[in-house]
């Protein structure tokens, strides 16, 4: 988290956001809706406040939000499990993925994850005292080797921490990489934890959650949120599912870390989870038209690109473009085409840098009239 000079490092989010600010460019950079979601939903926790519902809710969460989460995860996966015991509320999927590796290793441990890796990985596993190893994920398919992945699970590994779908890169891994996991996570006593916040935004694929696969459920936590599903992003409320033993000791971090979270988004999110089918394929279905305008945009500019199968993001090589450092281009890129994105390197370590350079994200998970302005100017670029 130290740069060189001992200050501590913005998020590229943050610094990202403000160059976004500055030069009024389209902010394509940090992944945000710039809509609100289902009405249903806002008139929830709107009420919610109206009805009082503004002290702090039950250590767990209020039992309907941990019924309806429970209920969903019966109702799109299968998966059966006990409300009271398997279900945590926590503030949005980061308190989960928090408390989750908080509670489950000690100093010298190895938390392995994918590489890219969402950028609070890195945090997390560096306040935790573990060592982190990962498995790169390479341009254009971005799925695990196997025989890298067999490699890097020993047993020094506790977490095993899979993000699926996967932010940066919209891969979806195949159920054989999933299975694989699951068996490495046996053969070594290791945990896996999976974060499943782009659960529903999945165009050419259909989600596996770890845990519905055979042998997982007992050591896998699964972790959720809102934010993307329902365009809520700045409510940070989310949940963890498992096994009662795994709920329960991510539990007694959670209470040090927030005790409890967001009282009238918990029905709001309950309302959510409990809309038709239909709410949510539909909502996938606009994402994937919206990601149709970007691509159709940044191929025009000159970018080669890695569809993604899911999630809010297109990773674009730039290097047909000339570029050898994407995190120089993308400071650039908002001057010469009013457009921000991100580097792909801020979700790698820096020894890894190298081969992700020229590699741009870009979040697509806004109107189309912006993304179609986004198309226009990125134009310039040719
Ligand atoms: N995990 C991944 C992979 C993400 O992209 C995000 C981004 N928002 C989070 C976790 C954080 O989710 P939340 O805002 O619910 O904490
Ligand atoms: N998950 C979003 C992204 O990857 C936002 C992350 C953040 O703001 N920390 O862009």
């Amino acid at each position: 988290l130290l740069k060189p000079d001992g200050s501590i490092a913005a998020t590229i989010f943050a610094e990202m956001s403000a160059l976004a600010v500055e030069t009024g460019a389209i902010n394509l950079g940090q992944g945000f809706p710039d809509e609100d979601g289902p009405a249903a939903v806002l008139e929830t926790a709107r009420q919610a406040i109206s009805d009082g519902v503004n002290q702090y809710p039950p250590g767990r969460g209020f039992p309907d939000l941990r019924l309806a989460i429970a209920e969903h995860q019966k109702r799109f996966y299968g998966l059966e499990m006990d409300p009271d015991t398997d279900v945590l509320v926590t503030a949005g999927a980061t308190e989960g993925l928090a408390a989750a590796i908080l509670a489950l290793v000690q100093p010298g441990d190895e938390v392995l994850t994918f590489e890219p890796f969402y950028d609070a990985y890195g945090g997390l596993v560096g306040l935790s005292g573990a060592d982190h190893r990962t498995v790169a994920l390479q341009w254009p398919d971005f799925q695990p080797d196997h025989d890298d992945l067999r490699d890097a699970v020993s047993d020094r590994t506790r977490i095993i921490l899979v993000n699926n779908p996967h932010n940066p890169t919209g891969a979806v891994f195949d159920r054989a990489t999933l299975e694989l996991i699951v068996e490495l996570a046996h053969r070594h006593d290791a945990i896996i934890v999976t974060d499943e916040v782009y659960e529903h935004l999945i165009y050419d694929a259909a989600h596996i959650p770890v845990a519905s696969l055979p042998g997982a459920w007992e050591r896998t936590v699964t972790i959720s949120s809102g934010g993307k599903t329902f365009n809520t992003t700045g409510w940070k409320t989310g949940w963890a599912t498992g096994p009662a033993d795994l709920i329960s000791a991510i539990t007694t971090v959670k209470q040090y870390l927030t005790y409890v979270n967001g009282a009238p988004f918990q029905p709001a999110m309950a309302t959510g989870l409990r809309l038709p089918d239909a709410y949510f394929h539909g909502a996938a279905a606009e994402l994937q038209a919206k990601r149709d305008i970007l691509a159709a945009g940044l191929r025009n500019a000159g970018f080669a690109l890695s569809l993604p199968s899911a999630s809010y993001f297109i990773v674009a090589d730039a290097s047909a473009l000339g570029v050898t450092d994407a995190a120089d281009f993308c400071r650039r890129l908002p001057h010469l085409a009013g457009v921000v994105g991100v580097p792909v390197t801020a979700f790698v370590n820096r020894d890894r840098h190298e081969s992700y350079r020229s590699l741009v994200r870009f979040a697509f998970c806004k109107k189309r009239p912006v993304l179609e302005e986004a198309a226009r100017r990125l134009s310039a670029l040719r």
